[in-house]
């Protein structure tokens, strides 16, 4: 390849054969799941306005203050390209006036690319593919945010076949948040000459944040530090317990953790990670968590919601060889159709076929038969049709390898089921 050869951008995946048949599978899967939750789906647009991502995610994210791929300026408005999707659907409930439906909560799946700028390296892309759902209503109670709960595990599970992990933790209510902040900004004040600059900017903009670091100093000093637990009201601690209750009534394996910050600043009460309980050194497979104020903070009514999203290059990624397989959506050829003719007769036959719902490719007029037979072959085509020379047609059943001479009432009755 030429030096000067335009490649993918780092970070990137081209989607083309298996890796895209994987991906159309596993969609299936995810979105059936999230029927079963009474789903429906939307699609929100790939870029938004920019400050969307700065009120919702949160100016001391990561994701916000590094990793956001900005358009260039246009017009008189700054665009970005969506790094997750929660802003989005919060902003297109919003605009579309979904929040004065009588039916709450709503319930909402989602899959499509999003874009966050970071290092490329395994499982780390700076283009992936993120499955989620967002259940919005004036008040999550605890029946819609164990269903969110139940739903990603659920949906994990059945994407790579084997049992997972949750990781929880419970932020508390605005104000037992609040609370806690305070006590840890009072906590890590003394320490933050020693902390690193991301944890300087973390201390300014939201101390939570801190905990999340991963500098190995950093987290030494934050072992010392107060415990969510402790900050927690009596009502955020019944939802916590009752939350607890049903993992164990349900033997789904948790793992207390209040370490668990999450990477944005908009979630309160419940967050979770999900891993694999097999592979529990492989990176989060997905994440999710309650937020009471998003909506009001893009201008909305006082709503909250609660949702996840999973990383669906990982889950392909730590998918056993034969689930990766199962999955597998393969686009079978019902004909294939060689014409031998070369008149155009076989476009209008392949047409016929078509309406009654049949597949139907053709190989390029230069090849031979022996070439065209081994392409229907490796393209696994359930049939083959010659239009000879002569104008006669022949079918053969590709399993059975039987061929027989047939005409276009013939193939109307065979294919018309
Ligand atoms: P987040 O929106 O950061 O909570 O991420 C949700 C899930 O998306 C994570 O648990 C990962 O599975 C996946 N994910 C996050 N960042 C990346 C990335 N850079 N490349 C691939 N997958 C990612």
């Amino acid at each position: 390849m030429a030096d000067n050869q335009i490649k993918k951008p780092r970070g990137t995946t081209d989607y083309f054969g298996k890796e895209e048949e994987v991906l159309a599978g596993l969609e299936e899967v995810l979105m059936d799941e999230s029927r079963l939750y009474g789903c429906q789906r939307v699609n929100p647009p790939v870029f938004e306005e920019s400050r969307l991502f700065h009120r919702s995610v949160g100016e001391s994210s990561d994701i916000v203050r590094k990793e956001t791929f900005d358009l260039q300026r246009k017009g008189d408005k700054d665009y970005t390209l969506r790094p997750e999707f929660t802003a989005g659907v919060n902003r297109l409930v919003l605009e579309n006036k979904l929040y004065a439906s009588p039916d709450l909560p709503l319930r909402y799946a989602y899959m499509g690319k999003v874009f966050r700028y970071e290092r490329p390296q395994s499982g780390r892309l700076r283009e992936f593919y993120q499955f989620g759902v967002e259940f919005l209503d004036r008040k999550v109670d605890l029946d819609c945010a164990l269903d969110a709960l139940l739903l990603s595990v659920n949906a994990v599970k059945k994407a790579l076949g084997k049992p997972v992990k949750v990781l929880v933790n419970y932020l508390g209510s605005f104000q037992s948040r609040e609370n806690y902040k305070k006590a840890l900004a009072e906590y890590f004040r003394p320490h933050l000459s020693e902390m690193c600059d991301d944890c300087k900017n973390r201390f300014e903009t939201n101390p939570l944040r801190i905990l999340d670091c991963k500098v190995e100093k950093d987290r030494e000093i934050a072992k010392g530090a107060p415990r969510i637990e402790d900050y927690l009201s009596d009502d955020d601690k019944a939802e916590y317990g009752a939350i607890i209750s049903l993992l164990e009534s349900l033997r789904i394996p948790y793992v207390k953790d209040d370490g668990l910050v999450r990477g944005l600043d908009y979630y309160t009460g419940l967050v979770w990670e999900i891993y694999d309980l097999e592979n529990p050194d492989f990176p989060a497979l997905g994440g999710g968590g309650k937020y009471a104020s998003l909506m009001s903070d893009i201008g909305g009514p006082d709503f909250e919601g609660i949702g996840f999203s999973l990383g669906v290059e990982r889950l392909i990624l730590d998918m056993p060889h034969e689930r990766v397989e199962a999955i597998r959506k393969i686009a079978k050829v019902d004909v294939f159709l060689i014409d031998l003719e070369r008149k155009g007769k076989g476009c209008a036959i392949a047409e016929r076929l078509r309406d009654l719902g049949m597949s139907v490719s053709m190989p390029s007029f230069g090849k031979g038969m022996g070439g065209c037979f081994k392409m229907a072959d490796r393209i696994q085509a359930e049939n083959v049709l010659i239009l000879f020379e002569d104008g006669h047609l022949e079918i053969k059943d590709m399993k059975t390898r039987e061929q027989k001479i047939i005409d276009e009432e013939g193939l109307v009755a065979l294919f018309g089921r």
